[in-house]
């Protein structure tokens, strides 16, 4: 039986994907082999490499103005590579509102002054910063922000005002919802969340801030080089850029990212509503800073959350126990989670609620 499966990541992926991979494995496109064994310099996967991208910037309105790339070593390699390809006078502010951003700062601070401009810190990272009242520091290289916040559930939906480009580390909203691209000098996001299986990173990055890179930036980290290569400088991550090829073509053909938005909202709020109408689950972030993606819930009993997802995993609803960080439980809620994944979960939910009184 084929669950719901709400895991933050690697996370689930659309059925009829995974299928087409499946009847491609063996032999994709009359090749007579596997897309897992083919030399990344092949025309057939040249042509997915080319496809994948093209795509993206379709569905994300990107200009040739930026650079777009497939690289590997996950987001938390870009906590490294962005300071190192973009920390051009050695200052950058940094805005931690959860874990990811603050890992992404004590990174930066290895090779400058990352200084963090605003946090959340104070309240568990419930919230995220009013944008308005942030001071940033005059001729910062760039601003970095996290604008979905995977543990704690939440999202910005203002940007910072600033003129250093804005860096965001978009893993768990890219392609969720309508972003501007040109509103940022650079956007990252690890496949696994939304795109594709792991193995596989998405760089977004503005052509001209490139080639600035500290002398002993790694060769494989130079934005640059990928670029100039088209993500091809040595041995791709060839199966997960062919499997975000079919996630984005098929993003496409539902209407994309503006109609997933919709979908995605009508999801959170099918979900929100039902917690913030239940009287034993309780959402505890900011309502305006809710993330359309991941919503952290608990009962207020670690027994009950024990409970709760013990019985939600006997009922074919996997993958819903809270961070460590936070506790409790934790919906991710992805492009690939059907409504209907969202709907099972609630009527679970309504129906743990009435026996659990
Ligand atoms: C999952 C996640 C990361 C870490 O991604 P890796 O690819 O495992 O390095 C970083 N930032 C955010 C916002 C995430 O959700």
């Amino acid at each position: 039986m084929r669950v719901y499966n709400f895991a933050a990541g690697p996370s689930t992926l659309p059925l009829d994907v995974l299928e087409e991979a499946q009847r491609d494995f063996l032999d994709y496109n009359g090749t007579g082999m596997s897309i897992t064994e083919m030399s990344h310099r092949s025309k057939a996967f040249m042509a997915v490499n080319e496809e994948a991208q093209a795509l993206l910037r379709e569905l994300m309105n990107i200009s040739e103005e930026y650079a777009v790339l497939f690289v590997q070593g996950g987001a938390t390699q870009q906590f490294a590579a962005v300071p190192l390809n973009l920390m051009v006078s050695g200052k950058a502010d940094y805005i931690v509102t959860g874990n990811f951003a603050g890992k992404a700062q004590e990174e930066a601070a290895k090779y400058g002054d990352a200084a963090i401009v605003a946090s959340s810190k104070d309240k568990n990272f419930t919230y995220i910063p009013d944008m308005k009242t942030v001071k940033f520091r005059e001729n910062a290289d760039y601003v970095h922000i996290t604008t979905n916040n995977t543990i704690f559930g939440t999202r910005y939906t203002t940007l910072p005002e600033t003129d250093a480009p804005l860096v965001a580390d978009m893993s768990s909203n890219i392609l969720s919802e309508v972003v501007d691209v040109n509103r940022f000098g650079l956007i990252y996001a690890g496949a696994q969340k939304n795109i594709a299986p792991a193995g596989v990173t998405i760089v977004i990055a503005k052509r001209s801030l490139l080639g600035k890179h500290k002398a002993f930036c790694p060769i494989m980290l130079r934005y640059d080089i990928q670029d100039k290569n088209n993500s091809l400088y040595n041995t791709p991550p060839c199966f997960a850029i062919y499997m975000a090829m079919l996630v984005l073509r098929r993003l496409k053909k539902l209407g994309g990212v503006k109609a997933m938005q919709e979908v995605n909202e009508y999801k959170a709020k099918i979900l929100y509503d039902f917690i913030d109408s239940s009287a034993l689950f309780q959402n505890n972030v900011n309502k305006a800073d809710r993330s359309l993606m991941n919503v952290p819930f608990v009962t207020g009993s670690e027994e009950l959350d024990a409970k709760f997802v013990k019985e939600a995993t006997e009922n074919g609803l996997v993958s819903l126990k809270g961070h460590r960080l936070v506790g409790g439980m934790r919906a991710s809620i992805y492009n690939a989670m059907p409504v209907e994944g969202v709907k099972t979960l609630v009527a679970f939910m309504k129906k743990f609620e009435l026996e659990n009184k």
